[in-house]
């Protein structure tokens, strides 16, 4: 059976306390970084965040039935030192480190070891979470799958998600995302990922990560992983850098769009998008192809489906199977990402999860192919973390916004002033708050319209289509 043994926890630090609880090790293991979350029997990691220091939480995680809580020696012994009689450090388990996330990650590692499973990580700059979920169901159809839940994919997400793993499961679909150079690197060495997969290179947290080539080197470790590894991986064949770096990889599927004289073994030809901005293709390999139709608005959806096919049908998925799957994935309700609501005669596309130039011209490319009987406007907040490029991005998207059968173009934000004053045809005003853009799109909104929301996180541009909500 799955478990931490007493000596992987043991090597990991020293244990103080009720030993006895882990005299047999931990079955199952579930970690918990949030003491309001646990039940009875997790591991607790007292984790350091921006705000607030998990320390402060060790009591309340034993009171809710915390198993075990890994804290840092620095605390273990100011604290204990404070009160040396205390029941607190007799009747419960302590496991002192150095660091409590370097031991989350360390003991993950330990974790994911006992699991001769394939481990697939999904990378690259925009589409992860969307493949991640389009792969979890295609694989779904044949195994039981382990996925990285919503968007955990961070040094602390991967190790979290390892600690899923159980005895029945028979692969695991891990998201990584990452800011910084040498991160993919980490995460690999944690994870130990099997497969791999980079959908696609753009302009992603480019204040860390620097220019497109440089984020091509920082994702592409994925790659160099699997190849020091002899792991195999899956190429997006129509992104440049992407399959660029995928060039010392022996193992790798390659997939596209509409390109099989290029040796690719999955593919997408005869693409269209119908009326919601759903794509409709013949997915096709060498031996067979069928027509898909995704219920997921976006033309960028193609490639996701595309990456999922690929992962599953390497894995041993019939193609029929792939295609139901990918047939009825519909994106989580609230998930931010290309939803789609109807409302008051209006279709609207709600994308305001996140966004970065590439991400941007995907989404109205799809609001520019839906059908409808009104106009189409966008409603967009500032992409953040572009670094030195963002003035020349924000203009770029206005000059995009101009030409892109877009009708009017609402701006929220500083960096949007750029973008307004390239798109002087279809810019109907920038706004400095949400409550004056809601007015002014009020004005202008009829039934029939069509509408996008988008902008980086950060900027909540879900906030405005609220208020419009509530107010129609
Ligand atoms: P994060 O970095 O926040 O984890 P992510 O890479 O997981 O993001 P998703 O959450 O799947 O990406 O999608 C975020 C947004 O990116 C979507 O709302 C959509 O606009 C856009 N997007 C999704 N897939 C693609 C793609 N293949 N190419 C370009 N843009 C995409
Ligand atoms: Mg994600």
């Amino acid at each position: 059976m799955a478990q931490l043994s007493l000596n992987d926890l043991e090597e990991i630090g020293t244990l103080f306390g009720q030993k006895e609880r882990v005299a047999n090790g931990v079955h199952h293991p579930v970690a918990a970084i949030d003491s309001r979350k646990i039940s009875g029997g997790e591991i607790f990691f007292a984790l350091k965040g921006e705000h607030t220091d998990g320390h402060a939480f060790v009591q309340t995680a034993f009171e809710n039935g915390a198993a075990l809580a890994v804290v840092s020696t620095e605390w273990f012994e100011n604290t204990r030192q404070a009160q040396p009689n205390a029941h607190f450090f007799t009747e419960n388990l302590f496991l002192s480190v150095q660091d409590p996330l370097v031991a989350l990650q360390k003991l993950a590692n330990r974790y994911r070891k006992k699991f001769p499973i394939p481990i697939v990580t999904i990378a690259g700059s925009n589409g992860k979470t969307t493949t991640k979920e389009m792969t979890a169901a295609v694989l779904g159809t044949t195994f039981r799958v382990v996925a990285t839940e919503g968007n955990f994919n961070n040094h602390i997400g991967v190790p979290l998600t390892l600690f899923r793993l159980r005895d029945d499961t028979e692969i695991a679909v891990v998201e990584m995302g990452i800011n910084h150079h040498g991160e993919m690197n980490e995460l690999c060495q944690i994870a130990e990922p099997t497969h791999g997969l980079i959908t696609n290179i753009g302009h992603e947290h480019c204040e860390f990560l620097g220019t497109p080539e440089e984020i091509a080197m920082a994702e592409g470790e994925l790659y160099r992983y699997l190849s020091r590894t002899g792991g195999s991986g899956f190429v997006n064949a129509d992104d440049g850098l992407a399959s660029q770096t995928a060039g010392e990889l022996n193992l790798q599927t390659l997939y596209g769009i509409e390109q099989p004289n290029l040796g690719l073994n999955i593919w997408a030809k005869e693409v269209q998008l119908n009326q919601q901005g759903c794509a409709s293709f013949k997915i096709c390999t060498p031996k067979q192809a069928l027509t898909l139709n995704l219920q997921i608005s976006g033309r960028h959806n193609v490639y996701n489906a595309l990456a999922a096919a690929a992962i599953g049908l390497n894995f041993g998925a019939k193609l029929e199977s792939v295609k139901l799957a990918l047939e009825h994935f519909v994106p989580k309700s609230g998930s931010k990402r290309m939803e789609r609501i109807c409302a008051a005669g209006l279709t609207i596309l709600n994308d305001s999860y996140n966004a970065n130039p590439e991400s941007m011209r995907s989404a109205l490319g799809t609001l520019a192919s839906l059908i409808c009987d009104g106009k189409k406007i966008v409603l967009l907040g500032d992409m953040l973390e572009l670094g030195s490029v963002s003035e020349t991005e924000h203009r770029k998207l206005g000059e995009f916004i101009e030409a892109a059968g877009i009708d009017l173009f609402f701006g929220f934000g500083n960096a949007m002033k750029w973008t307004c004053q390239e798109a002087p045809n279809k810019c109907k005003g920038h706004f400095n708050t949400k409550s004056e853009m809601v007015q002014a799109l009020k004005e202008v909104a009829a039934p029939g319209d069509a509408l996008l929301f988008k902008g980086s996180r950060g900027m909540k541009m879900e906030e405005v289509l609220e208020a419009l909500l509530a107010s129609i």
